[in-house]
């Protein structure tokens, strides 16, 4: 494979930038390589600067449900660019979008768009505990919720991966009142609910964690979530950065069946484009300026070229329910292929699957929380993910993150990449 332009391109980008990159994942550096520079891409399909091609299983790491750039997504755009790119001032389409997300999430009222995941969960919070007039927070170990600096404890993928537990620069202060639970651990949560419970303004949840590897909330335990916060007046906030809309079009509601008092999108209801959105009840949504004394604001929040692109992706999502079964059926697919790769090799891994979201982790299952995570063997990881690229699929450099499918994968795209991996794992692995 030849990388030359790339590692031009990487010579100069460490200078200017740091590391390179505008977000520490990219720089593949986890598994000792230079990042690829990316060209375009369309479909299943992305292509680096060296004209390199491959099977493109991080799709920008969630939001693109229907592949890269699907022409019934992007086209049109340029009209609406030459309308205008931001107001600043108030637009139709934004009501749309805000009608679309909150039929298609029953357990909410309102929503109010922001420009990334970690502006919805952060400003979420400030909702909920302005809300319930309480400062403590419940996450869970391996939950990543963006970088906002309360939420910067124990999260997942990147910070998993560079050994980030808690970032300096976040000052205790900030962080005393997040308290960390194990994930899928019921004790733990009716614990610290008995110490605390009456202080805790909010729990904040991924139901399916894809920030350590994919992990899935075990049913009981998000039931308990919902039982409990009920119980103490506290705000359950799904956070559906990665979930929302992918596990089912009515999110972590349809999939588990269980109703959370607020909600945090971002990915798949921008379709590539930065967007993020906070919903809830209207009682706690009436907490937002200007209605009520709580601040959040954004000067690009709704801006039309992401709602245009958002607003189409979420319809065809709405309009097409078979694009559910098509990922699910793939997703499957891809899972078992996987599954079978390991038991032929004779290897003791562990696939997780939830809808499209798929797993292979290097290490004994059950995989249910971040311990269970934190035993992968990631040297050998490392190995394979270089034996993968090899061979024309593009995985997401770290053991902490999930292969993510979209509609655009095809059947051929499945089958190439489980024999692929099977000859990477092989070959990684001495086998
Ligand atoms: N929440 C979850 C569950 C996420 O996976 C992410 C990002 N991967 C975020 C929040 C933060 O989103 P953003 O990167 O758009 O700030």
């Amino acid at each position: 494979m030849n990388n030359k332009k790339s590692a031009q391109i990487y010579q100069e980008a460490t200078k200017y930038m740091p590391g390179g990159v505008n977000s520490p994942v990219r720089a593949f550096k986890s598994v000792g390589l230079n990042p690829l520079f990316i060209e375009r891409a369309q479909g299943s399909k992305i292509y680096d600067v060296d004209g390199n091609e491959y099977i493109d299983y991080i799709c920008s790491w969630g939001p693109l449900m229907l592949g890269h750039s699907p022409s019934q997504i992007v086209d049109g755009i340029e009209e609406i660019i030459k309308k205008g790119t931001s107001y600043g001032v108030p637009t139709k389409i934004e009501v749309d979008m805000a009608k679309i997300i909150v039929e298609a999430y029953p357990a909410i009222d309102q929503v109010r768009m922001v420009n990334s995941g970690t502006e919805a969960t952060m400003s979420a919070l400030r909702v909920a505990r302005a809300f319930t007039k309480r400062n403590k927070i419940l996450k869970f170990e391996g939950c990543y919720h963006g970088h906002s600096d309360a939420l910067l404890v124990k999260s997942g993928s990147g910070t998993i991966t560079y050994g980030v537990p808690t970032s300096p620069g976040v000052p205790d202060d900030v962080v005393k009142d997040t308290l960390v639970c194990r994930y899928n651990d019921l004790d733990a949560v009716r614990d610290i609910f008995e110490e605390y419970g009456n202080e805790i303004a909010a729990v904040i949840v991924e139901t399916v964690s894809g920030n350590m590897g994919v992990v899935p909330g075990k049913q009981e335990f998000l039931q308990l979530l919902r039982d409990i916060t009920k119980e103490y007046n506290s705000v359950l906030i799904f956070d559906e950065v990665i979930t929302g809309f992918r596990l089912h079009y009515n999110s972590s509601v349809g999939y588990f069946g269980i109703n959370p008092d607020m909600v945090c999108f971002g990915k798949i209801i921008g379709a590539g484009l930065p967007v993020g959105a906070y919903g809830g009840k209207k009682e706690i949504m009436d907490m937002v300026s200007p209605v009520g004394p709580v601040y959040q604001a954004g000067t690009l929040s709704g801006n039309p070229l992401a709602m245009y692109m958002g607003k189409k992706n979420l319809e065809i999502l709405r309009d097409n329910p078979q694009i559910y079964t098509e990922l699910e059926r793939k997703a499957t697919k891809l899972a078992e292929g996987l599954k079978s790769n390991i038991e032929k090799l004779g290897l003791d891994y562990t696939v997780n699957r939830a809808g499209s979201l798929v797993c292979l982790f290097f290490a004994k299952g059950p995989i249910n929380n971040y311990e269970d995570v934190t035993k992968c063997d990631i040297s050998k990881f490392n190995k394979y993910f270089k034996e993968v690229l090899k061979r024309g699929i593009l995985l997401a450099p770290t053991q902490f993150e999930a292969m993510f499918l979209s509609n655009a994968h095809t059947d051929e795209d499945i089958e190439y990449t489980i024999k692929a991996i099977y000859e990477a794992l092989k070959i990684s692995h001495n086998l």
